[in-house]
């Protein structure tokens, strides 16, 4: 072996585009404690990530990663709203270091896009990418994220205690959900005896109307007879 190669972390000026997208405003909007940012930079012929967010055991100070070339300028100018939506997106990973891409994920992110948009709204840069672990119950985990998240970035509460919050509510919708089936079947059964009782009502009143009219016969052939 040669060589070895070492990461040293060394605190520089934020690149202009990325001071203003990340300023102090945006973490009193979403209420959210600062989270470092580790400016990286993947190999030149790949494209494959805008950022990352290494549990917090493999890091310094609980950083998340950014691509460099996010915050430099290139073929075009660096995009404040876009180096935003990265960093958001990262911290509500950071925020819920138990969770991958599910329903409590997206609230999370939604809640930081709700909170940071203001004249240019950031909610509708939210993906399916962001929901996918879910799979088939992707659309449900979304109208649910919805709800939470929207009720969650209007409430004073800060990010940190709405990753809290997103946690319990997500276990408890993940029961709920886990008992659909049985509940559909449940209402199911429940119908199916309804409509036997009123098919079984509709029978017992022809057999009286019936009877009556058979008695009714009966009688009038009797007093008939007898008179
Ligand atoms: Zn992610």
């Amino acid at each position: 072996m040669g060589t070895v190669q070492v990461l040293r972390q060394t605190h520089v000026t934020p690149p202009p585009a990325l001071a203003e997208a990340i300023s102090s405003e945006l973490f009193e909007r979403v209420k959210m404690r600062e989270i470092p940012v580790l400016l990286m930079r993947q190999q030149a012929a790949t494209k494959q990530w805008g950022g990352f967010c290494m549990p917090s055991s493999y890091t310094e100070s609980d950083e998340i990663v950014l691509d460099a070339r996010c915050v430099e300028r290139g073929t075009w100018d660096p995009q404040p709203d876009a180096i935003k939506v990265i960093y958001l997106h990262e911290a509500a990973h950071r925020l819920l270091p138990t969770m991958d891409h599910n329903g409590a994920f997206l609230a999370m992110a939604l809640v930081l896009y709700l909170r940071a948009g203001t004249d240019s709204p950031l909610w509708h840069r939210v993906k399916l990418y962001d929901v996918q672990d879910e799979g088939e119950n992707a659309p449900l985990a979304f109208s649910w994220a919805w709800k939470v998240a929207h009720e969650l970035a209007a409430s004073e509460l800060s990010a940190e205690r709405c990753a809290e919050v997103i946690v319990t509510r997500y276990q408890e919708w993940c029961t709920w959900l886990a008992g659909a089936d049985e509940r559909v079947q449940a209402r199911r059964d429940a119908a199916e005896a309804i409509e036997q009782q009123i098919k079984s009502l509709k029978e017992s009143r022809w057999w009286c109307a019936l009877t009556g009219f058979a008695v009714g016969a009966v009688v009038v052939a009797a007093v008939a007879v007898w008179l």
